[in-house]
Parts: C-alpha cells; sequence; structure tokens
C-alpha cells in the first residue's frame, strides 16, 4: 500500500524547483500543485447539470513556472518523453498541439480565449497522479497550470473560474467533451472534506466534512490497470444520449427530471434513452442522500449508496467491464462497506469504503481475485480527503 502525505509536496517541490533549473537555467518564480480525485458519488451527472461528491487525492502534479515576456510556452514534464516543447502563445489554437502538451498548453490558449493577457512560461510538471487510470491526472496537469497562471499573471480569478478554464481547454483544445467535476474537485476540494458540486452552479459549491480517520474508515482506490478503447467515443455518445432525452423531455437538462416524476418521464422515451435517463436521475438522488448521511456524521452510511450507484453505472449506464465488475465484487465480498467504479468507465479505478484494519486484507482479496480470472495485479491506494490545488513552498534542499 503507498500513502502519500501533503507534506511530501513540499520536498518533491525543491526537486520540482532543482530539474526546472537544470532544464531551463534559472529558477522558477514558484511551484504549485493540483491533485487528482476520486468521486465518492455522482457519475456522468456532471454534463446533465447535475450533482457529484469527488475528493482531492494526496496525489499531485508539482508545476515549477516562470513567466517569459517573449511570448514563448515552452513544457517539460518529468513523465513525458524527455523534450522540451516549445510554441507561441500567438499561435495556440486547437489541433495544434497533439502530445500531452496540449493539455497544460490548451489553459493558456484558453485564458487567451477568454480575453486575460496571458503571456509565455517556461513550465516544468512532475505528478504523482497515475496516469489513464480514472483519477484524473489530466485536469491537475490543466489546473496546476491555471493556478499558476492565475498568480503569475495576476488574473485574481475564482475557483470555479479556473476550473471553467482548465474544462474549456480539455472540450475545446483537446477534443474531449468532458464535463466540469475533475477540474472543480482539482481546484476547489479541502482537506478532509468532499466536495458538494452542483455543476449547473459551481460556484455555489459547499464543502462536506469527511473524517475518515475519525470515523475509524479507510478508503481504498483500487487502479485495475485497464482502459479499453471504447471509452473515448462512448463517454460521447452518452452524453449526446442524455441531452437528446433532455430535449425530448422539454427540460434544459436531465437535471430538471425530479425522481418522483421518472417512471412517467421513462414510458414517454424511447427505449434505448430508458437506462441512460434512469440511471441520472437515481444517481443524482444518491449524491443528495449521500450529503445527507455525512451531515449527519455517518460516513459509513455511504457504503450502500456507493454498491447501488456500482449497479447502476453496471446495469444501466452499461460503462462497467469485468475487471472493475470483479474488483468490486472482490472487496464486497472481503468486509467493504461499499465499493463502485469511478470516473468515466470502461476500467480505470474503484473505491472501497472500509473499516480500519481491513483495508490489507481487501486490497489482498481483489489481488487474489484479479490472479484467478487471469488480470494483471492492481495497484491498490489508501488514500484520504486532500487539499486542491495551491502554491506550494519548496523545502529547503538538504
Ligand atoms: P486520467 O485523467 O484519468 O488520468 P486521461 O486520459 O484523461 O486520464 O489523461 C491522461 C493523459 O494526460 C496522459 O495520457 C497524458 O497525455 C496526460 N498527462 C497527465 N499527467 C501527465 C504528466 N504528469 N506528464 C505528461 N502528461 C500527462
Ligand atoms: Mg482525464
Amino acid at each position: 500500500m503507498n500513502r502519500t502525505h501533503p507534506s511530501d509536496d513540499d520536498s518533491r517541490a525543491a526537486r520540482a524547483a532543482d530539474t526546472f533549473r537544470q532544464i531551463y537555467g534559472d529558477s522558477p518564480d514558484g511551484v504549485w500543485a493540483a491533485p487528482g480525485r476520486v468521486n465518492l458519488i455522482g457519475e456522468h451527472t456532471d454534463y446533465n447539470d447535475g450533482f457529484a461528491l469527488p475528493i482531492a487525492l494526496p496525489q499531485t502534479t508539482l508545476l515549477a513556472a516562470r513567466t517569459r515576456t517573449d511570448g514563448r510556452l515552452r513544457l517539460h514534464s518529468a513523465q513525458g518523453d524527455g523534450r522540451i516543447t516549445e510554441l507561441a502563445v500567438a499561435a495556440l489554437a486547437p489541433g495544434a498541439v497533439t502530445s500531452w502538451a496540449a493539455y497544460p498548453a490548451g489553459v493558456v490558449w484558453a485564458f487567451a480565449e477568454a480575453g486575460h493577457a496571458v503571456g509565455g512560461a517556461d513550465l516544468h510538471f512532475d505528478s504523482t497522479v497515475p496516469t489513464g487510470a480514472g483519477l484524473s491526472s489530466s485536469a491537475a496537469l490543466e489546473c496546476a497550470v491555471a493556478v499558476a497562471y492565475d498568480e503569475l499573471y495576476g488574473l485574481g480569478l475564482t475557483g470555479a473560474e479556473l476550473a471553467r478554464t482548465a474544462q474549456r481547454a480539455e472540450n475545446g483544445f483537446v477534443g474531449v467533451p468532458c464535463g466540469i467535476m475533475d477540474q472543480m474537485a482539482s481546484v476547489c476540494c479541502t482537506a478532509g472534506a468532499a466536495l458538494h458540486l452542483d455543476a449547473r452552479t459551481p460556484e455555489r459549491h459547499l464543502q462536506v466534512p469527511f473524517d475518515l480517520e475519525g470515523q475509524g474508515l479507510r478508503l481504498l482506490v483500487i487502479d485495475t490497470r485497464v482502459t479499453h478503447d471504447l471509452g473515448d467515443g462512448a463517454y460521447a455518445a452518452l452524453r449526446t444520449g442524455c441531452e437528446r432525452a433532455a430535449a425530448l423531455l422539454g427540460l434544459p437538462a436531465l437535471r430538471d427530471l425530479p425522481a418522483g416524476k421518472l417512471p412517467e418521464a421513462l414510458s414517454a422515451l424511447p427505449q434505448e434513452l430508458v437506462p441512460l435517463v434512469r440511471h441520472v436521475v437515481t444517481e443524482n438522488a444518491r449524491v443528495e442522500e449521500a450529503v445527507s448521511r455525512l451531515r449527519k456524521g455517518d460516513a459509513a452510511a455511504l457504503g450502500p449508496i456507493l454498491t447501488d450507484g456500482h449497479a447502476s453505472l453496471r446495469d444501466d449506464y452499461r460503462i462497467s467491464c469485468p475487471e472493475t465488475d470483479l474488483a468490486v465484487a472482490a472487496a464486497l465480498h472481503a468486509g467493504a462497506l461499499g465499493a463502485r467504479m469511478t470516473g468515466g468507465g470502461f476500467g480505470g479505478s474503484v473505491i472501497a469504503l472500509v473499516r480500519a484494519g481491513r483495508e490489507g486484507m481487501v486490497g489482498e482479496s481483489v489481488t487474489a481475485a484479479f490472479g484467478a480470472a487471469g488480470h494483471r495485479p492492481p495497484r491498490t491506494l489508501t488514500v484520504t480527503p486532500a487539499a486542491g490545488a495551491r502554491r506550494v513552498e519548496p523545502a529547503p534542499v538538504r
């Protein structure tokens, strides 16, 4: 099991600043950190103007950055191909960058598009967020740039505005039609709390205390280490299906369909849209129920909500896969209070809520089940609700 403490950021920041000096020959103006996230409940609801309840992870993407006055943007990542990508800010346009650098360059583009006076910079990234595991390494990468540019260029934007800019980068520059949950989680989460997000009004997000330690609980993230290729096109198709259903029902978004009206609405829809609508409406209700249980101080009571949410993703939204279903089943069998896949689907990670002391056994049971089924061993992390994107002070180099 790996555990990353937030204070690790300080020593990692010193290393990132050092590497920055080696690459660019000068000290950075600062180092910023933006976390990955797991969503407790509220999956595929954000693009339906609905609710979600993510936490930020202790795993972060660090960005050492220094402004430039010549309009050039240089990007390097410890997880990249070793090369420095160099671009002109004025020439940034969708399609102009096809590598990983599209995510951070897209944020600079999105700021400029929105009329902010932003210029160039030298950027070096170093991340502990696993990539492509459904833990939002892409949002961490984008949001690190958003918070760094906000400070370096004196933009004075709110967290929700920074998250919108990062989402705009992913939608308009990278070309992924994601909702706003990942970026809101990375920017606006706070340590010890889950973020109650209403995707229609992200600026009005609320912090809901989520005291795992105090309640004798642990949250496991089980990275199945599989991604099924159908993910990309399927995500867009699901989103289109939801928008079509809302239009047929005469609603601005599926969020506007109250749970009490669900049976009537389902009977009016073409058969293929029925499970999509049922998932979104019941999932929004699960978020609200989860928030109410957390507010009563009963985090263990989230368990059944997580498991119900997984069934809905598996049977209605149909975005689970054999590996995520197996991880959920094995975790529950080993005594987890609840478990579900998290993130976009077709692989990625599963979360399991367990009583403290049982995390080893649950992790081992999932690994054993994967071995028996012939899957690669999963990677298991124990996580705590961590802080959102922020500036970090590099610890003095010893
Ligand atoms: P997720 O957000 O779930 O991790 P995505 O497919 O949305 O998965 O984003 C993963 C992509 O983001 C990677 O393939 C890579 O292009 C980019 N990426 C994320 N973190 C880094 C990093 N530290 N360095 C370089 N590229 C990164
Ligand atoms: Mg992503």
